[in-house]
């Protein structure tokens, strides 16, 4: 039995015969490493995978990373991918591929259920709700383009539909064309690989309101589409269309991005969506419990709100867990041991296996200073602030104390790090590109 099959017995066993059908049985093995404990499945369309991972990855990387006994990275890649490289999508409607898709008449890819009631909004992420409603009540008028931010699983996809849906409310026969940055590329070259522009052109600018996500993805060496893109905002927007784009960065940290473009991302309003604090986190975790018909405790609401504080993606997927362990274990109540228990993995990927040396080494790699540095007494800033940015990760990432932090970095008192954590955190708020490059690290020591 390979290890994808020992999975899927286990699976069997937590999952209900009706999903199991439908999310389980379409995944296909693709790869296995033992040795870097990475399992590769694969899946027929990106949104296949999008709606796999976000029902059961995190059910999924429980279980493997129970049968291996270490934390499993679960990678998903579509099958086209390997079939052909011609972009998969083409100008397929996108209506046609998944069944929660289905809104107005003439909309295009819009998920119904992503709404601004199935919003939560607290503190971080206010602005972006606000204006988002707005755009939903005008749209066209006021914030044009709009341009949300932030990192990964915070919400910038789900207020784009929702803004969407409420046009759809207003006016059953809105056009809205609500798509990803790689489709926008895929079909883009489809079109010049056919000689075929009239597709294209009507798809693009015959709506009245355009949505593309993930906007990041048109960086790099894709001046063409860029151009094309410009193109077409240049049509939309002075005609009173709107447009709206997602970005897991602010525009100007764009890199290998057309300059028009980026001061076209920025003439409308640009908001941040930063990640959620614990009560938010928790008013989360209660909303999607209810849509879920299922009791959630507040105590143990809290456990997991306070365990998982990055990402609502993350967040969504332990509450999915701890409901399949629940109904599976037949029991009454969820406690928070049983919480604990069926979040053991993430909660050991998230915590424990992130030390204050893997910290300490992937920072000093990142900011290009040594281990010593890290360790020294030196106040020279080129060495100052990467240190004092590692002690902030390292009592965000971690569960150490302070003084354990302040032990690790040179014997330092714990003073010294409160000091170092709050300079930080407030230098955060302030300083986009520092801000931005702290959320790459806190990325790639999550991966
Ligand atoms: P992003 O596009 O920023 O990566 P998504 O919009 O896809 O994130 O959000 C990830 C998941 O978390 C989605 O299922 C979304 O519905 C949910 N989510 C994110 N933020 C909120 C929120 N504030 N309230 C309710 N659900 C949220
Ligand atoms: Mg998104």
């Amino acid at each position: 039995m390979n290890f994808w099959d020992q999975c899927i017995e286990k699976l069997k066993t937590i999952v209900n015969s009706k999903d199991f059908e439908r999310w389980i049985t379409p995944l296909v093995f693709v790869d296995w490493d033992a040795n870097t404990s990475t399992l590769i499945l694969g899946q027929k369309t990106l949104q296949a995978i999008e709606a796999t991972e976000r029902n059961f990855g995190v059910i999924i990387t429980t279980v493997a990373s129970g049968i291996a006994e270490k934390t499993v990275n679960v990678q998903y890649q579509t099958q086209e991918d390997k079939i052909s490289s011609l972009p998969q999508l083409g100008l397929v409607p996108e209506t046609q591929q998944t069944e929660e898709i289905e809104v107005g008449k003439n909309a295009l890819g819009l998920r119904k259920q992503l709404t601004f009631d199935s919003f939560v909004s607290g503190t971080s992420n206010q602005l972006a709700f606000v204006a988002a409603q707005n755009v939903g009540e005008n749209p066209g008028k006021n914030y044009n383009p709009l341009f949300i931010y932030g990192g990964v699983g915070l919400g910038k996809t789900h207020l784009m539909h929702a803004v969407g849906n409420r046009m759809v409310e207003r006016d059953p026969n809105a056009r809205i064309l609500c798509t990803s940055a790689q489709t926008f590329m895929n079909d883009f070259t489809e079109a010049v690989r056919t000689n075929n522009y009239a597709g294209f052109d009507n798809k693009y600018q015959n709506i009245d309101a355009l949505f593309i996500d993930d906007i990041q993805y048109l960086c790099g060496d894709k001046r063409q589409t860029q151009n094309k893109l410009f193109d077409i905002f240049e049509k939309l927007v002075p005609n009173g269309k709107q447009i709206i784009f997602t970005s897991d960065t602010y525009a100007r940290s764009l890199k290998d991005m057309d300059e028009r473009l980026i001061s076209r991302f920025t003439s409308g309003l640009s908001v941040e969506v930063e990640p959620p604090e614990l009560e938010t986190r928790v008013a989360i975790l209660q909303k999607k419990s209810i849509v879920q018909d299922f009791d959630l405790p507040e105590d143990v609401a809290y456990f997991i709100a306070k365990n998982l504080k990055s990402n609502v993606r993350e967040l969504e997927g332990a509450l999915n867990t701890v409901i399949a362990f629940t109904r599976f274990s037949n029991k009454q109540h969820l406690t928070i041991e049983m919480a604990r228990e069926a979040l053991q993995s993430i909660l050991v990927a998230s915590t424990a296996q992130l030390t204050i040396e893997r910290i300490q080494g992937v920072a000093a790699e990142y900011f290009k200073v040594s281990l010593a540095d890290l360790y020294s007494q030196s106040r020279l800033k080129s060495v100052a602030l990467p240190r004092q940015i590692t002690m902030y990760l390292c009592k965000e990432l971690t569960n150490s104390s302070l003084q354990e932090i302040g032990d690790r970095f040179g014997k330092r008192n714990h003073t010294t790090v409160i000091h170092a954590v709050k300079k930080i955190a407030d230098l955060r708020s302030k300083d986009k590109d520092l801000n931005y490059k702290i959320h790459v690290l806190e990325q790639m020591l999550k991966n």
